[in-house]
C-alpha cells in the first residue's frame, strides 16, 4: 500500500512559491522590523524556509494552541498552550500558517494578536482549502489553493507522522481506515 494517493505540491513547487512570496514580503516590509509568528507544530517547515529568505533582522516567535472541536473539524474555540514570548506593542506581525481549512482558528488568532497593540497584523499561508472562504480571513500572501482533501507533509501530520516530508501529498484513506 502507498501511504499517499498523490503528491499535490512538490518540493520544487514549494521552493519557487516561497521565492515569490518572500520577495513580496521583503518589499512590503522594507525598512520595518518584522516579527514572524508561527503556530506549532504545523508551521515549522514553512516558517523555517520563509524566514531563511528574509533579512537577518527578522524575528520569529511561536504559539501553541489547541482548538476545541469534535474529531477533525475545528470549532473556533481556542485555548493557548504556549503564548508568544514577544510583546507585540508597536510591532509589524506576520502570521505564518501552514494550511487554512475552515479559517476558524486563524480568525481567532488574528483577533487575539490585533488586540495586543501591534502596529499591523497580516497573514501568510502556504495552503488554502476551498472551505476557507466560509470565514472571512484576509490572507495577504498565499501559496496554493488545494482540493478539499486531507493532506500531509511539509509540517502537516497524521497522528504526528509525515511532517518531515519535503512535499505535500494526499493521504491514502486506507492509512486512517477510510
Ligand atoms: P481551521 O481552523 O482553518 O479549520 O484549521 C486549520 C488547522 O487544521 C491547520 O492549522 C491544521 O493543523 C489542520 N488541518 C486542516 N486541514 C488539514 C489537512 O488537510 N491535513 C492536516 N494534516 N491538517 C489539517
Amino acid at each position: 500500500m502507498n501511504d499517499f494517493t498523490k503528491i499535490i505540491v512538490s518540493e520544487n513547487d514549494i521552493g519557487r512559491k516561497l521565492d515569490v512570496m518572500s520577495a513580496q514580503i521583503r518589499a512590503d516590509y522594507a525598512g520595518k522590523d518584522l516579527l514572524l509568528v508561527g503556530v506549532l507544530k504545523g508551521a515549522v517547515m514553512v516558517m523555517a524556509d520563509l524566514a531563511r529568505r528574509m533579512p537577518p533582522t527578522v524575528q520569529m516567535d511561536w504559539m501553541a494552541i489547541s482548538s476545541y472541536g469534535s474529531g477533525t473539524k475545528s470549532s473556533g474555540v481556542v485555548r493557548i498552550l504556549k503564548d508568544l514570548d514577544a510583546d507585540l506593542t508597536g510591532k509589524h506581525v506576520l502570521i505564518v500558517e501552514d494550511i487554512i481549512d475552515s479559517g476558524l482558528t486563524l480568525s481567532w488568532l488574528l483577533g487575539n494578536l490585533q488586540s495586543r497593540g501591534a502596529e499591523s497584523v497580516e497573514i501568510a499561508a502556504l495552503l488554502r482549502k476551498p472551505d476557507a472562504v466560509k470565514v472571512e480571513v484576509p490572507i495577504k500572501y498565499l501559496g496554493f489553493d488545494i482540493p478539499n482533501e486531507f493532506v500531509v507533509g511539509y509540517g502537516l501530520d497524521f497522528a504526528e507522522k509525515y511532517r518531515t516530508l519535503p512535499f505535500v501529498a494526499i493521504l491514502n484513506p486506507e492509512v486512517y481506515g477510510g
